[in-house]
């Protein structure tokens, strides 16, 4: 079985030589994102792994289908990135990895919290300077005030508990079920724009679909309580970045943390710093003193890695075997 990872770095090469202990597959590291041009490098490989940021449309699944590729084998919960309709089509599976670790997420998501409440780069900056004064570094206390969580999956559920634990109060929006285990802390369900209006934090961790696709636009910023937080932590797309600016501008929006950037494809998970940003909204958003970024970090703990590895590959193993598992459709 041949299998070749697109877009990966030493880390990975590291965590699926490891689990590659238990299959022996003939793996290839291949450090170049997946697109139409690279996609020829995928000759003769049965199984693909792509990215998050990789190009999964329907011209590569094409290229790679002719290539002998049968098998997408994602390491990432999300898919968003992958034409499941066309892979369908070509008869191609897609298989994801619907839970690593839910936790290095959610705690990600509250240590961008924790930093941009109490400014710790910035204090962490000035003491390096020799700078030990408090002008600008006030924060709030977490507790006592309102969460709000959209999305209750598996990281929203354990994001929603950490801060349930620092004494807020959880306000929770979901299409789907509600959690027991938030609701039993005090949780409450309200529609989209209650959150929004009532809470001091906001954190993202849906998916992005079409139907969450901007789902934080300049309407949605407008409806957060003046001088409030936004943490997102799921899909860049959820926010619509340009409206940030103004909201961060005229201090309608108090305190932002992103994880994932709508354009940080070709960006993220790259060293750029010996090159002029080209992207005017990331630069200018860098700028502001109440703004932190992280390049979609947030999975990237030990045992998430150690997690990923073994289930694409356990993934792998059970479309071999005829019994495709964590299958990712059209359909749903
Ligand atoms: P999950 O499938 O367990 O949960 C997603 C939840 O979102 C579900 O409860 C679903 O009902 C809900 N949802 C769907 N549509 C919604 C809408 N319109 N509004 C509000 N909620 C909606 O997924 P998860 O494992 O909790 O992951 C959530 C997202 O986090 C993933 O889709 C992925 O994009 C992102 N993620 C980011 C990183 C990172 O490193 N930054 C890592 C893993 C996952």
């Amino acid at each position: 079985m041949r299998m070749i990872l697109f877009s990966s770095r030493q880390y990975d090469s590291d965590t699926f030589t490891e689990a590659n202990a238990a299959h022996a597959y003939e793996l290839r590291f291949q450090e170049s994102h997946l697109d139409l041009e690279t996609a020829v490098l995928a000759q003769g490989y049965d199984v693909v792994c792509p990215f998050v940021n990789d190009t999964v449309d329907a011209a590569v699944l094409e290229r790679l289908h002719a290539g002998g590729t049968r098998l997408i084998a994602l390491r990432s919960a999300g898919f968003n990135h992958v034409d499941l309709a066309a892979a369908e089509g070509l008869g191609m599976t897609v298989a994801r990895v619907p839970a690593y670790s839910p936790h290095a997420v959610a705690e990600h998501a509250v240590g961008l919290i924790l930093a941009l409440n109490r400014r710790l780069p910035r204090a962490v900056a000035r003491t390096r300077e020799g700078d030990f004064s408090l002008h600008g570094l006030l924060g709030f206390d977490l507790h006592g005030k309102t969460v709000g969580v959209i999305g209750t999956g598996m990281i929203g559920r354990v994001f929603g508990r950490i801060m349930a634990g620092f004494g807020m109060q959880v306000l929770a929006y979901d299409p789907g079920t509600p959690a027991d285990d938030l609701l039993a802390l005090g949780a409450r369900y309200v529609p989209l724009d209650t959150l929004l209006a009532e809470s001091d934090v906001v954190s993202l961790h849906c998916p992005l679909v079409p139907a969450t696709y901007h789902m934080i636009d300049s309407r949605a910023l407008a409806r957060m309580k003046r001088g409030a937080m936004l943490i997102n932590t799921g899909r860049g797309g959820l926010v619509e970045s340009n409206a940030l600016i103004g909201a961060l501008k005229d201090g309608q929006l108090g305190h932002l943390g992103l994880d994932v950037y709508e354009e940080e494809g070709g960006l993220f998970f790259e060293d750029h710093s010996n090159l002029p940003l080209q992207d005017d909204v990331l630069a200018r958003l860098l700028m502001f003193p109440n703004v932190i970024v992280t390049a979609h970090q947030a999975f990237f703990t030990r045992e998430a890695m150690s997690e990923i590895a073994q289930t694409t590959l356990g993934n792998v193993a059970a479309w071999r075997a005829g019994t495709p598992r964590n299958v990712v459709s059209p359909a749903g």
